[in-house]
């Protein structure tokens, strides 16, 4: 048992790099081949970790060689991992293709995420209901994912649900949701509203907080997040950076936010911290290897004062 359980994916990611993507039929020659782990899980998981947050992980692995890379991983950054299952199920796999733009074409397989389930669920409720704090997203089973967020409300266990990748969610679901972190896109494909402005995205929050949903925090980029109640809605401007690859912003904000929530401390100062890490985050390439350790992101706070 842990201070925050993340409940979520493990996605090896096997990235091509080409000069132009292949036309439907074509055969080319790429130029490398490399393999990553992440997945929205992973990611966030490892993200709170090194930060410092007493993490556990849990979810599905395959019993292969992906499987084994994370479960090195995880233990490596002291990540608890006693609540992983095993399947005969592959591990699952991203094919992604990157062309010299920059561009990128990504096919994710789901293979052992898809076959956490129900019967899993039950076996952890004895984690969920000691836990400070449950970590989700969106990449497990929906009806899984919802069972969860049901058993987490049961238990009494505080959850912060990222909605990514961007679907729209019920209603009944959100009303248990006590921390919602959509980034622009997420929070029009859950509204179904337009997200373009300042104020659209007020709008979209406020229909969030009449559904029920306890605090929305919107991440918007470089410039920071909106911070959404029942009583205040305040805008955290974002730290200013060369980005040079936005990949795993999110997945570091989220978990940077779950690390101060778990510790007790007040929203405002969990999202500037967390806007820190972002920030951090953009200016590496790749998802694991740009995630920070605390003391850069302390160093980098303090270099930044009149922020
Ligand atoms: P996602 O990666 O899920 O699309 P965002 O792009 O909103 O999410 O980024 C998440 C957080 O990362 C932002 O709220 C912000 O704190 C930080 N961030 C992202 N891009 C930048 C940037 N270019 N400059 C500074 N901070 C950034």
């Amino acid at each position: 048992m842990a201070d925050i359980t993340v409940i979520g994916s493990f996605v090896m990611d096997m990235v091509a790099s080409v000069e132009e993507f292949p036309l439907a039929g074509q055969t080319i020659l790429g130029k490398s081949l490399s393999k990553y782990p992440g997945g929205k899980g992973a990611n966030q998981c490892v993200a709170m970790a090194r930060l410092g947050a007493d993490a556990e992980m849990i979810g599905m692995l395959g019993g292969d060689e992906n499987g084994r890379i994370f479960r090195e991983l995880l233990k490596s950054e002291g990540i608890k991992t006693d609540n992983i299952f095993e399947t005969h199920i592959p591990t699952a796999v991203a094919q992604i293709q990157v062309n010299n733009k920059g561009e990128n074409k990504i096919v994710v397989i789901p293979s052992a995420n898809f076959e956490f389930g129900f019967e899993h669920l039950k076996q952890i409720e004895s984690v969920i209901a000691k836990t400070k704090l449950v970590v989700l997203q969106l990449e497990l089973r929906l009806d899984v994912t919802y069972e969860i967020i049901r058993t987490c409300h049961r238990l009494g266990a505080p959850v912060i649900l990222n909605p990514a990748p961007a679907v729209r969610l019920d209603e009944d679901i959100l009303r248990m949701v006590d921390y919602l972190t959509p980034n622009e896109t997420e929070l029009a494909v859950l509204t179904q509203m337009p997200t373009n402005t300042q104020e659209e995205v007020f709008a979209a929050a406020d229909k969030l907080l009449d559904i029920g949903v306890k605090n929305v925090i919107a991440t918007l980029g470089s410039r920071g997040a909106l911070i959404a109640t029942r009583e205040s809605k305040k805008i955290i401007s974002g730290y200013k950076v060369q980005a040079v690859d936005t990949v795993a912003a999110g997945d570091s904000f989220n978990g940077a936010l779950a690390k101060c929530i778990a510790e007790g401390k007040p929203l405002e100062d969990a999202v500037k911290f967390a806007n820190a890490v972002g920030a951090l985050t953009v200016t590496k390439r790749g998802a694991i290897p740009s995630l920070p350790k605390l003391g850069e992101v302390e160093e980098f706070i303090k270099n930044c004062k009149n922020h």
